[in-house]
């Protein structure tokens, strides 16, 4: 088995993969600030750093993944507002939105979910030092960081001050000392949430929350930190700038790992354009492995383009998978397999080489099923058995699997008692409703069509 290389922004290209504690990895991934649903281009760093971890967790006696939750951000502010209900409810209600779209989509809950509101104690402590060192200034109620005091600036993304400054439509605000430098506390209001700190009552900016979590769980050095292509600047520039100079450390993470935007029509899916499905309305066409499997079809650093027809070939190429080995006992990956997988992550060539698979069972290699179960497991997929996954109800207009067995229990009747006219009709009209009816020396088995 080859070992894991990953693709490093911070080096820009890839590297084989040593953690820092042997046998120890730990990962962070910037999670969701919950002022509304997740859409398909939130989902698809969830469900790629999903089977990262799932890869790693193969590998490595012991895996720490982190993945925060930003529950304090004007956005939510905003929109509590509008919709009349407290911080608080939106906050709640959101998460329990997002979990259930996790569990949607086959997502693993993380080690630690730690939240932003319940480590200000910890961002506060990192300010201070950062004030302290020289790093950070207090100004008109806020405290800023410096960013000429960080000699390696601009590093992961490789840009230059002036590209920066354009990029992050910085504010330019008078108590700035450079244009640049970026806000580690604010005031708030007396409508705002705030916390008491030694710069007056206020909360923190978005960037240290993450410096602050990842540090406690993961320690000041951890192995990789993940995201969105669009965090690598200013949110993570910034993370590494902050992390850096409180810890005195060279490097914030190892491995800076960025996935690449899902696009509508070649456009980023996002808020802001409002071209953009959540997951709630794709999970009402689709199935949750559909959309899974759709979100891996392209290589994790690539674009990925959305649409219905694109999740409804994902449906057709598990159908493929389960028809082959969806009863089959999972064995275990085979080396080759993992070897596609330690290869930056190549999920594309992952699901070829399932399908490839399949054509051997096709032609009576039949041991092939439960290796074939094994890997797509690793993916997160086939976590059905075949039965499930045919039986399964897309349409809530469609007859229900009691429905349908009560059916099929009648027809049985009648064949006993020999009124096959009886039971004809029943089966004419299940088929009639889509259901497929098998019938074996075992009994009559079913499936959606
Ligand atoms: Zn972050």
């Amino acid at each position: 088995m080859s070992e894991l290389r990953l693709f490093n922004t911070l080096r820009k290209e890839k590297q084989a993969f040593t953690p820092i504690t042997p046998n120890h990895v730990g990962i962070y991934a910037c999670g969701p600030t919950v002022y509304d649903r997740i859409h398909v281009g939130n989902a698809r760093p969830l469900v790629l750093f999903d089977i990262l971890v799932r890869l790693l967790r193969k590998q490595y006696k012991q895996v720490t993944y982190v993945r925060n939750i930003t529950d304090v951000d004007d956005k939510i502010n905003q929109r509590s507002l509008g919709l009349k209900i407290s911080i608080d409810q939106l906050c709640k209600q959101t998460i329990s939105d997002f979990h259930d779209d996790c569990i949607a989509l086959n997502v693993a809950t993380p080690d630690v979910e730690p939240r932003a509101t319940e480590h200000i104690k910890e961002m506060l402590q990192m300010i201070a030092t950062l004030i302290q060192t020289g790093h950070a200034y207090e100004a008109a109620g806020h405290v800023l960081f410096s960013v000429e005091t960080m000699a390696e600036y601009g590093k992961l993304s490789g840009r230059s001050m002036d590209e920066m400054i354009a990029g992050a439509r910085v504010e330019v605000a008078s108590y700035k000392k450079a244009p640049a430098d970026f806000v580690l506390w604010k005031p708030s209001d007396a409508d705002q949430p705030g916390w008491d700190s030694p710069y007056g009552r206020g909360r923190p900016g978005w960037h240290i929350e993450c410096s602050a979590m990842s540090a406690k769980y993961l320690g000041a050095e951890f192995d990789i930190h993940a995201g969105g292509l669009d965090l690598i600047f200013p949110h993570h520039e910034n993370e590494i700038a902050q992390s850096c100079c409180a810890h005195e450390t060279q490097k914030m993470a190892q491995y800076w790992v960025h996935n690449g935007y899902v696009t509508v029509n070649g456009e980023k899916m996002s808020k802001s354009t409002g071209n953009f499905v959540t997951v709630k309305e794709a999970l009402s066409k689709h199935r949750g492995e559909s959309i899974r499997y759709a979100l891996m079809a392209a290589h994790y650093r690539a674009p990925l383009d959305y649409s219905d027809a694109q999740v409804l070939e994902s449906k057709q190429a598990l159908d493929r998978l389960y028809r082959v080995a969806g009863e089959a006992i999972a064995t275990t990956p085979s080396a080759e397999f993992i070897d596609i997988l330690n290869d930056d992550l190549n999920t594309p060539q992952a699901l070829a080489f399932l399908h490839q698979k399949t054509k051997s069972v096709n032609k009576g290699t039949h041991d092939a099923a439960g290796e074939i179960k094994a890997c797509a497991q690793l993916l997160g997929l086939l976590s059905y058995s075949s039965q499930e996954w045919f039986q399964f109800d897309d349409n809530m207009q469609d007859l229900t699997i009691e429905q349908i067995e009560n059916q099929i229990e009648e027809r049985r009747i009648a064949r006993l008692n020999k009124d096959f006219s009886k039971a004809d009709n029943i089966r004419q009209l299940l088929v009639q409703q889509g259901i497929e009816l098998l019938d074996s020396a075992d009994g009559t088995s079913w499936q959606r069509k």
